[in-house]
């Protein structure tokens, strides 16, 4: 496989002109932020803010340009709304630009939660998980990425907005149960139906990884927008992440779906942690029986199937509902239940992973290049 260089890359972007300035993107010093990471390639292309809208198919343009150039694995492009500068590369002076994504500095893993379709319960689960790992006595932050349908506010019974770190420019995030919590439903309001485009949902996941006061944290979980898309690649692409977690409900459907997920995360090389089966079975509260309402046990055998743990099995409870809507996780606040433990011992599963205990037992996905 042809190695792909910042070099190579510079060069195709040349191609790339902007067409109402006439020149290329190099040589109008648009090109900056620019990561070669195994075949990985992201960029951004700085501009003025007031032609985002205009300039949305230039940065397509840029971006098919390199994802066609042989070694690239995936290519990701931004518009940032910068002034264009000569070297504006920001990595840390102890990052190795060729081998790593700047990490978050004071954040040891960045764990994200993602589910193939909505409605799985994927938010429920990311937030008891990131409970669950509080319950170890881990410092744990939360960060909503799902910018569609920002549920965290409302699931960890946020009343406090986000506010201005000590430093001046980022944000302090407010804490729920003795998490940190972060999520786009903070700064948009509830009545206005936000609309995103590619490069800004890419510009909501940086602003809320990097312009948000995280450390120290030991685990950052991330909780998605459902299947595939700028998020998710933003997200492997910006920052090292120490796995991702599938949750999926157990029917055919759902499964068809999580396995794409599963796909991308194992094409972007991000680890996938395991796969969590919600909405197990029924348990039933008031005659105790059991019903297995979408035919249980299907992400067990996907996780069989696909090679990956299975994490655990979480039933259809209406106090898991319950609790979830009014903001009072179940985790946190019924911590003697069942269903608490069960999260506890996935998030105990999830930490031995991304602390490296396991460190060796997974064989590191792998690309084919066709
Ligand atoms: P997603 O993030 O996948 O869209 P949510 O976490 O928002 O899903 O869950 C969707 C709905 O299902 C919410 O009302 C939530 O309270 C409920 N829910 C999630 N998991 C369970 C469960 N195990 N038992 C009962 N209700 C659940």
């Amino acid at each position: 496989m042809a190695e792909i260089t910042e070099e190579r890359v510079l060069d195709a972007l040349r191609a790339v002109r902007d067409p109402d300035r006439g020149g290329d993107v190099v040589a109008l010093g648009m090109v900056s932020g620019l990561n070669v990471t195994e075949g990985r390639v992201s960029f951004s292309l700085a501009i003025d803010p007031k032609d985002a809208a205009r300039l949305e198919p230039l940065r397509r343009t840029a971006e098919a340009a390199v994802a066609a150039l042989p070694g690239v694995v995936s290519a990701v492009a931004i518009l940032t709304a910068h002034r264009a500068q000569p070297a504006p590369q920001r990595t840390p002076p102890h990052a190795h630009p060729h081998t790593e994504k700047p990490g978050l500095a004071g954040v040891r893993a960045i764990v994200a939660v993602a589910s193939g379709k909505g409605g799985v319960g994927k938010s429920t689960v990311a937030a008891n998980l990131a409970l669950g790992l509080a319950a170890q006595g881990l410092k744990v932050g939360l960060l909503d990425c799902d910018v569609y349908g920002p549920s965290m506010p409302l699931m960890m019974g946020v009343k406090d907005k986000p506010t201005k770190a000590a430093d001046g420019k980022r944000f302090a995030p407010p804490v729920a149960y003795g998490v940190k919590v972060m999520s786009m439903g903070f700064l948009a309001s509830d009545k206005t139906p936000m609309i995103w485009r590619g490069p800004m949902v890419a510009n909501a996941v940086e602003q809320m990884l990097r312009g948000v006061e995280w450390e120290p944290l030991d685990v950052l979980v991330v909780d998605m927008p459902p299947g595939t898309g700028d998020a998710q690649l933003t997200l492997a692409q910006r920052v090292p992440l120490a796995g991702a977690v599938i949750v999926s409900t157990p029917q055919d459907i759902a499964l068809l779906d999580a396995r794409k997920g599963l796909n991308m995360f194992r094409q972007l090389e991000v680890p996938v942690l395991g796969i969590i089966e919600n909405m197990s079975y029924f348990h039933c509260p008031h005659c105790g029986e059991r019903t297995d309402v979408f035919s249980h046990g299907g992400a067990r055998r996907e996780a069989e199937d696909t090679k990956v743990e299975f994490l655990g099995e979480i039933p259809l409870d209406i106090a898991i509902r319950e609790t979830s809507d009014s903001g009072k996780p179940i985790t946190a606040t019924q911590p003697d239940s069942k269903h608490a433990e069960a999260f506890r011992e996935i998030a105990r599963k999830v930490w031995a992973k991304v602390s490296g205990e396991n460190a060796g037992v997974r064989t590191p996905p792998r690309i084919v290049v066709e």
